[in-house]
């Protein structure tokens, strides 16, 4: 029997992050934040040497990714520990977000970690956070939803969660950084990000964290 999932796409920035800790808090379910898979593989292709363009190299190293997810504290839901080495904090720079952006765009590294991703569809059931849940990864999950925002919003969240966590950025910047990688998202061939058929849409722009959970829920009761 297999388990049930949520899948929660959608750009950068939407809120994807936030509702679905507290959709899996809610309902004591996994959670699968697939874009930190994607962060922690550029992360080690920095750490090894391995041009971001190399797909064979990157491929290779996506299979073997020594990688595990903890449970962490209530600031960083999950703990990342790449190489036994603690990257929580590591892969949420720039640089790491840029570098993501390009190795995701990789359709054979897609491909390998796809097992990975699967792996953690478990009892009582998954919260998947990514961008291609609902199209690729989890295409028969019985609940998609697909929140998005405008791009100014999505960078003064942004904006506001960086300077949270003690990193000092230019709000300019990083909205160019986000239409540069939402762009790179759409526009690629290899799973690019677009809503599900059967996705619930969200905009979430002007709409607070609570409202948007309870629409969240009361669509989850609807269909599970
Ligand atoms: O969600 P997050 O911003 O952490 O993801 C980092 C990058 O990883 C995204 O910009 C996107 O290019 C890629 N990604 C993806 N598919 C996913 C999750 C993330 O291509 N399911």
């Amino acid at each position: 029997e297999r388990s049930p999932v949520i899948t929660v796409d959608g750009p950068s920035g939407a809120g994807k992050g936030t509702i679905c800790q507290l959709l899996a808090q809610h309902l004591g379910w996994h959670l699968l934040d697939s874009g930190a898979i994607y962060r922690v593989l550029a992360l080690a292709a920095i750490h090894h040497d391995v041009e971001l363009e190399n797909e064979e190299a990157l491929t290779l190293l996506a299979a073997h990714l020594d990688v595990q997810f903890l449970t962490g504290t209530e600031k960083d839901a999950i703990k990342v520990i790449l190489e036994g080495e603690d990257v929580t904090t590591t892969i949420r720079t720039q640089e790491c977000s840029n570098a993501a952006s390009l190795v995701a765009a990789l359709p054979r590294v897609r491909e390998a970690l796809l097992r990975r991703q699967r792996a953690f569809c478990v009892k009582p059931g998954l919260v998947a956070d990514g961008r291609d849940m609902g199209t690729v990864v989890f295409s028969k999950a019985p609940v998609k939803i697909f929140l998005t925002a405008s791009a100014e919003e999505r960078a003064q969240r942004r904006y506001n969660q960086l300077q949270d966590k003690g990193f000092d950025v230019k709000i300019d910047r990083l909205l160019a950084e986000i239409i540069e990688r939402d762009d790179r998202d759409i526009n690629r061939a290899a799973s690019p990000l677009v809503p599900a058929d059967d996705a619930l849409v969200i905009d979430t722009s002007g709409v607070g964290i609570d409202d948007v959970l309870k629409q969240v829920l009361e669509y989850v009761k609807q269909k599970i």
